[in-house]
């Protein structure tokens, strides 16, 4: 018989729910159980707790192997941070320096002002910009005159062909694809508009155009926000790293409720709740929460529900990888300028971003450095390619050096890799995701939680690792 994993848990057994996944949606999870006397298990085929998040140092400087910070606009993770009495580290971008570049042509041109995602809302940076060609130009100034449809779109369209339907091509390879496979690490020929684009398929509907719709929402804004304080920054991190965040919840569940470097190899039911079972041991509990990438969850629920996991495999995840650089500030011609880069898709590199770190957020790398932190996107379809670091890093110096003319060797270089870790919310995700719900309320007492489902972000990560685990609660 297999050994028993938990032998230590204490309190009633109907209180106890094994949390598949410590990153940070299994993390929000536990310490929802936990603060209402719960007792969560949780169990990460990693041997540390946080998922992506890890935070490391080189050099004096701090990394960010995985997210580096978090849109402020949504609150959950910033609250849970207040709960948890970090508000003290709660950093923001510089936005004072936030400038961004979209690569055309091998060169950096700057990203015109008053975009807001990608929909243009000011005439004179449009006009301006060498981002994009007349023709093009003119398609997006034609846009505002776009009538609200009769009837709204009955079925989900791909963010490309929104855009193109909107603007044209050129907008959806010098604006859309590359703004969203910074998020995503997607094909915008796939990725669905009503689950990537929502606010402005509402707007869509409302307005027609998106832009006379972005414009009519901004004057709502500043005719509420009239005399309230500036808005705080766009993005938001920790002091030290988004790393303490898992850090610090691990601390508040107890480390004694953690089994790291065990991977959950199946899951079934019992008479009064369900079986884990490791390679080593087994564990029961009374209620299961999923906290993995939906293709994890598939596995786990291959023989529980087998619809269930076919729909879960339907979600497609894409690997990425960050290629983190430090240079001299006195090896570069100049020093770089602004929050970094972006590279479309049609100008045929490896690299998808960069972020300068040392302009983007203080305090992280010392007076006289520079690290670049460059973002490889769908690094599966280049596996064959770029298997080992060794190529991967060359493939990105390759890249700078085409862009930027740096010709000078990295003082420090540092590889992150994160297979199938990033959700593609393809065209058809919403109903994909009603019919996994669906299915998931005929199985009591399991619970998904994670990125595949209603958001990508840290954010959004939080917020379904909450309601995993109050939908436990009751
Ligand atoms: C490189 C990168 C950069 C990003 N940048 C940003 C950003 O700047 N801002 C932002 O908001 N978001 C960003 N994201 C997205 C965001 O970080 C993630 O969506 C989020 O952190 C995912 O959290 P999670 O807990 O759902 O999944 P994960 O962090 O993937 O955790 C799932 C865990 O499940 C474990 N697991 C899987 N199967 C099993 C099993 N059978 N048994 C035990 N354990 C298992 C895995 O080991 C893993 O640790 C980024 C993501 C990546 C990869």
């Amino acid at each position: 018989m297999a050994a028993s994993i938990a032998p230590h848990t204490v309190g009633s057994p109907s209180k106890r729910v094994a949390i598949v996944g410590a990153g940070i949606s299994g993390l929000s999870a536990a310490y929802t159980l936990k603060k209402a006397g719960w007792e969560p298990i949780l169990f990460d085929v990693r041997p540390r707790a946080g998922g992506v998040l890890e935070t490391t140092c080189i050099d004096d400087c701090l990394v960010e192997g995985g997210p580096d910070s978090y849109l402020a606009q949504k609150p959950w993770a910033t609250s849970l941070i207040r709960e948890l009495g970090m508000a003290g580290d709660l950093i923001g971008s510089n936005d004072e320096k936030r400038k961004t570049y979209i690569v055309r042509n091998g060169r950096l041109v700057p990203m015109p002002d008053g975009l807001l995602m990608m929909v243009p809302t000011r005439v004179m940076p449009m006009i301006g910009t060498r981002l994009l060609s007349w023709p093009a130009k003119l398609r997006m100034g034609l846009e505002l005159l776009r009538a609200a449809p009769a009837q709204p779109r009955s079925e989900d369209v791909s963010v490309a062909d929104f855009f193109r339907d909107h603007y044209d091509q050129e907008a959806v390879d010098y604006l859309a694809e590359p703004l969203l496979a910074g998020v995503y690490g997607g094909d915008p020929e796939r990725m669905s508009a009503t689950s990537v684009l929502s606010r402005f398929v509402e707007l869509e509907r409302e307005y027609g155009s998106l832009s006379r719709g972005v414009l009519a929402e901004k004057r709502k804004r500043a005719a509420n926000a009239s005399g309230n304080p500036a808005a705080g920054p766009l993005f938001r991190t920790l002091r030290k790293g988004l790393g303490t965040l898992a850090e610090q919840l691990m601390g508040a569940i107890g480390a004694r409720h953690f089994h790291l470097g065990e991977r959950i190899e199946t899951l079934e039911r019992t008479g009064g709740g369900f079986r884990l079972r490791t390679r080593t041991g087994e564990c029961e509990a009374a209620q299961v929460v999923l906290a993995t990438p939906a293709h994890g969850a598939a596995a786990l629920l291959r023989t529980l529900d087998p619809p269930a996991a076919d729909l879960l495999d339907q979600i497609r995840y894409h690997s990425s990888a960050t290629v983190a650089l430090l240079y001299k500030m006195s090896q570069l011609s100049r020093p770089p300028i602004g929050f970094g880069f972006l590279v479309p898709r049609r100008e045929r590199r490896t690299m998808v971003a960069a972020t300068y770190v040392q302009n983007k957020f203080s305090d992280r790398v010392p007076a006289g450095s520079a690290l670049f932190r460059c973002f490889v996107g769908n690094a599966s379809e280049e596996e064959a390619r770029l298997r080992d670091d060794g190529a991967l890093v060359e493939a990105i110096l390759a890249d700078l050096r085409w862009l930027t003319g740096l010709k000078a060797e990295p003082e420090a270089v540092r590889v992150f890799r994160w297979p199938r870790a990033m959700a593609q919310y393809e065209v058809g995700h919403a109903k994909r995701i009603k019919e996994i719900r669906e299915r998931m309320s005929a199985l009591p007492g399991v619970h998904l939680a994670g990125n595949a489902y209603e958001g990508i972000g840290i954010p959004d990560c939080v917020r379904t690792g909450q309601l995993a685990g109050e939908a436990c609660l009751r």
